[in-house]
């Protein structure tokens, strides 16, 4: 198993816990809750790929964070955990020939994942005004809403899950998951990068690679794995670079590269909001998940937000004091009219190229207007949406109509993502698709994929609930198959 995030890690928990032999290979580090701390360029920088500054070529500057840790995106992401919506199957069935993709078939993956993690609605103690507010407004326009799900157990609602939970509630995957695999018995490895995989005569018989300094990622030693069957789970960029580094380049490899294209805005109240307290993202609504949008409340560090204040010194002094009554929420949509590629740059690493589609920015610019809606709709009395064009400052109400009224640049939109799928998409038809619904890659033995890579298209919700619901199917599967 190559990677320990949702689909490496689950798959290797779904083998372990009924006594199969596995091996888990992760290119970052365990990380314990002293390595965690509040500032986010250090983490950023320590543990993600590319020091978390990874941006994708195209029609747009496209900033992409992926973790390189044990638990992958786990240890630092919000937790959010849904279901694909009914409507993204259906289309995975009729589109791509997964006629394997019906709830009824997933529901057991989901419940029994679902059960492990602990995954539940965040408690209303835990909320902090950032997440009220959010829930107001979506009340006041009458928005269907939810609390979130998450994995955790004693969230105390530091808003921090994005630099580590100091407060070891969250149930990332190295805590929760990994355990279990080394506690079945499982082979766990750290600090080793994966550079390709053995090929012997149309079959996989494992990977090599190099050990790798934990702090510096400096190249140490070469590794040389052996494996009945190899599991690559290193994400949708870095499954196609692992495959294509091991001359597997027929085009589909690396092909249909997707992500959630994302937006935020800061509102200003006259009440104090004290918005680093609550549930790093506690409630969402989920009144426009079939049209494509999706609305969250937001962690909200001022470290990483400020740079959307106005950028003149003393205004932006003026509103910086003003952090405690600002809240920060965020959209993102489902990215289906835009697509990249993952290939290989000289000297292994990925080159990722990403190009939004028309009706992408179309739909990021309504779901900017329907943050600045919910805004007014609680009377925030101010918002600050980035966009160039606008005025720094703005009446939310006022933001709206001109955000619906104007014709934006791809170019004038900040927008960003850290939800990526496809790249190694399954389905039926083997030129447009690296592998079957079960992860199989076509015209080579012994090699299964198992991450968000595998999408299609988007699940219509956050990703990772949708890769664990896969891996644990896989790992319950794979006995059958040797
Ligand atoms: C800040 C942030 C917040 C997010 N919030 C949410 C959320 O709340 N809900 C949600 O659904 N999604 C969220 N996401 C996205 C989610 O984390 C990812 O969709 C998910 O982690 C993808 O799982 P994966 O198994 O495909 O890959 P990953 O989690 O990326 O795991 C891949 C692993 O493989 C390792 N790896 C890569 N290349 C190699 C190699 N060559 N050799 C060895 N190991 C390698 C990586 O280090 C990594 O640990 C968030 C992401 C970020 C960054
Ligand atoms: S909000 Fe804080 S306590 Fe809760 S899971 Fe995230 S980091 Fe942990």
């Amino acid at each position: 198993m190559i990677g320990s995030g949702p689909g490496g890690a689950l798959t290797a928990w779904s083998l372990a816990k009924d006594g199969h032999s596995v091996t888990l290979i992760e290119a970052g580090p365990r990380l314990r809750r002293p390595d965690f701390g509040q500032s986010i360029g250090h983490m950023l920088a320590s543990y993600f790929w590319d020091g978390g500054a990874r941006t994708s070529r195209g029609n747009v500057v496209f900033p992409t964070m992926q973790v390189r840790a044990l638990g992958g995106g786990t240890v630092f992401n919000s937790a959010i955990c849904m279901r694909p919506l009914e409507s993204a199957l259906e289309r995975w069935r009729d589109e791509h020939g997964l006629t394997e993709m019906t709830s009824e078939m997933l529901d057991p993956h989901f419940d029994a994942v679902e059960t492990f993690l602990n995954i539940k609605a965040a408690d209303d103690d835990i909320l902090g005004r950032r997440n009220e507010l959010f829930r107001e407004a979506c009340s006041e326009l009458g928005w269907e809403w939810e609390h979130i799900k998450r994995f955790e157990e004693g969230c105390v609602g530091s808003g921090e899950c994005i630099t580590g939970c100091r407060a070891g509630a969250k149930n990332s995957l190295d805590k929760r998951g990994v355990a279990e695999v080394v506690q079945a018995g499982g082979r766990v490895y750290t600090s080793v990068h994966i550079d390709q995989l053995i090929v012997e005569h149309g079959r996989v018989r494992g990977a090599v690679g190099m050990t790798v300094d934990p702090e510096t990622y400096e190249r140490r030693h070469p590794v040389r794995i052996h494996a009945g069957c190899t599991i690559v789970s290193a994400g949708a960029i870095g499954t196609p670079t692992i495959l294509r580094r091991s001359g597997l380049t027929r085009p589909a490899v690396g092909s249909a590269l997707r992500f959630h294209p994302s937006c935020y805005i800061i509102g200003v109240f006259d009440e104090e909001v004290n918005p680093w307290f609550g549930a790093t993202q506690g409630i969402h609504a989920t009144e426009h998940l079939e049209k494509g949008i999706k609305l969250e409340a937001l962690w909200a560090t001022a470290s990483t937000f400020s740079r959307t204040l106005p950028k003149r010194p003393k205004q932006f002094k003026r509103y910086l004091k003003r952090w405690p009554n600002m809240a920060v929420w965020d959209g993102w949509v489902s990215g289906d009219a835009s697509v990249g590629d993952v290939r290989v740059l000289p000297g292994g690493r990925p080159d990722i190229r990403w190009q939004m589609g028309d009706a992408d920015l179309r739909r990021l610019q309504e779901t900017n207007a329907l943050l600045c809606e919910m805004y007014a709709a609680v009377g925030a009395k101010e918002v600050f949406t980035g966009i160039v064009g606008l005025p720094d400052v703005m009446d939310p109400r006022e933001a709206a109509d001109r955000l619906r009224e104007g014709r934006f640049e791809r170019t004038e939109m900040p927008t960003a993502s850290n939800h990526v799928f496809g790249g190694s998409p399954m389905g039926t038809d083997e030129e447009r698709a690296v592998c079957d619904g079960w992860g199989q890659v076509y015209g080579i033995d012994d090699l299964y994929i198992c991450d968000t890579g595998l999408y299609p298209s988007s699940p219509g919700v956050n990703p990772q609930l949708t890769a664990m619901a896969l891996a644990h199917r896989l790992g319950q599967e794979l006995p059958e198959r040797y």
